[in-house]
């Protein structure tokens, strides 16, 4: 974001602590929608040229920094909530056929474009289990990645994995900031034995705390829990538990999702009971309680599920006006394209989207006849630049300078969007946003925990009537 925006921005009020309140606008604001992850959305990808995408890669220059996703997608065993595009497996010998065709994707990427020459500002290793591959598998899988792409070494990178903490022991935490890792994020989802079992995943918070003083010793620049509140057997009293144990550990980061239960697309998730969850009323004060809890912890409520510490990079960043949103969540703005490796891994390259086989035969089968595993994509309209644009600056800085839109896109920003003013209008009634301001939008405090709501206007794919309508969580 350029600086004008941060000389504009708002002081950021924390959200409101008025449970009442709260419950009211997030009843009424309840419905599903996309997390913005990217705009379009990866349900708008469709069949894409191969050739479109190489063009694009071609268009980049050797000094512009990139950013790299791999995908590992095996896990040991299944977490019944899970959404995940994974394969539950104890079978090893997959792993080395995985890494074989992760090298061969690699490989002819260097031999169609000069990505390569490109510095590798923010990695991410993300899954399934990262941390299902053994020592010498995750340190091949990095010498591959260095071998084949340009990693750099300097403290300002962002190397992250995710970590599956039944997996890691201390002598692999040093492996991991030995590879060069400097953030680590740690799948917790709950600390409740009873909810643990329900979701079968069993990890006792004293190993979590071992788990933590490792990974403090070992100097890593972040650490970030994931949470979920909606699980089954979850109460208020169990989640507040939680969130006590979470404050003790005081990582730097914390994401906390909202469990989307969806078992007719996801089958892991058929294994919940339903008389288990939590019904909406409960899952609503759950909600008020981690952002109330949090937030008088010392946290910031960043946007969009995510709280981070005062210092941390992220708040630092959303002050100055350098942080995005992408694929792995809030970053900060390092890099404009990322390349995804993998089986499903997701591609964006100055706004070209494309997507890698989710079946791994699929996978396997386009690397073993040499072409790249590209299947899907979508390249961006100027349309989906303008609203992508928008969305990025709401979900980052709940605030949008109309005027900055209306002066670097052509517009007439009431004209064009003529036929939302209705919606935005109902939104300010509601108390969610302002535009009292001229050429400003401003989000409320209310409004910044229904982000995904006010995004949801500027998304044009949710208005269109397509014959199979995609499915997305619950904004609750
Ligand atoms: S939640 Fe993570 S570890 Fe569990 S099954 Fe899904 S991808 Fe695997």
């Amino acid at each position: 974001m350029n600086p004008e925006i941060a000389t504009v921005l708002p002081p950021y009020a924390q959200p409101p602590l008025n449970p009442g309140r709260i419950a009211e606008l997030l009843r009424k604001y309840d419905r599903q929608g996309p997390r913005y992850t990217s705009y379009p959305p990866a349900t708008q990808f469709a069949n894409v040229e191969v050739s479109r995408y190489l063009d694009a890669l071609a268009d980049g220059k050797c000094q512009d920094p990139l950013s790299l996703y791999i995908h590992i997608p095996f896990c040991s065993s299944p977490c019944y909530y899970c959404g995940c595009n994974k394969i539950v497996t104890r079978n090893r010998v997959q792993v080395r056929h995985y890494l074989e065709h992760l090298r061969r994707e690699m490989a002819l990427l260097r031999l169609q474009s000069s990505l390569h020459q490109r510095p590798v500002t923010q990695l991410h290793l993300g899954g399934g289990t990262p941390t299902f591959l053994d020592d010498a598998e995750l340190t091949e899988l990095v010498h591959l990645t260095a071998h084949y792409f340009r990693l750099v070494q300097d403290e300002n990178r962002d190397y992250a994995i995710e970590i599956d903490p039944r997996t890691v022991d201390r002598s692999r935490i040093e492996l991991i900031r030995g590879l060069g890792f400097n953030r680590i994020s740690l799948g917790i989802q709950d600390f409740d034995p009873q909810v643990q079992k329900a979701i079968n995943r069993i990890q006792p918070v004293d190993m979590i705390e071992r788990l933590v003083g490792d990974i403090r010793a070992r100097a890593f620049g972040s650490l970030n829990f994931d949470l979920i509140y909606g699980l089954p057997k979850q109460t208020l009293k169990s989640v507040e538990d939680t969130l006590r144990e979470v404050i003790r550990l005081a990582p730097d980061r914390i994401s906390y999702y909202n469990y989307a239960h969806l078992p007719e697309r996801f089958a892991a998730q058929r294994a919940i009971h339903t008389e288990d969850l939590p019904p909406p009323g409960v899952k609503l004060e759950m909600l008020t309680l981690v952002i109330r809890t949090l937030t008088d912890a010392g946290y910031l409520y960043l946007g969009m599920d995510h709280f981070v510490k005062m210092d941390d990079p992220l708040a630092i960043a959303q002050a100055n006006g350098t942080l995005c949103r992408n694929f792995q969540g809030y970053s900060i703005h390092k890099a404009e394209d990322l390349v995804g490796l993998g089986v499903s891994s997701i591609s964006n390259i100055h706004g070209m989207f494309v997507q890698n086989a989710a079946q791994l035969n699929t996978y396997y089968q386009a690397l073993d006849e040499n072409r790249l595993p590209v299947v899907k994509g979508r390249e961006s309209t100027q349309e989906d630049v303008l609203r992508r644009d928008i969305i990025q600056q709401l979900s980052c800085y709940r605030f949008l300078d109309i005027a900055r839109i209306e002066r670097e896109y052509g517009i007439d920003f009431e004209e064009h969007f003529n036929l939302l003013l209705p919606e935005l209008e109902q939104l300010e009634r509601d108390g969610l946003l302002s535009l009292a301001t001229p050429g400003k939008l401003f989000v409320s405090a209310e409004g910044s925990l229904l982000l995904r709501n006010i995004c949801m206007v500027f998304d044009e794919y949710l208005r269109q009537d397509t014959p199979s309508k995609p499915t997305f969580s619950r904004v609750i």
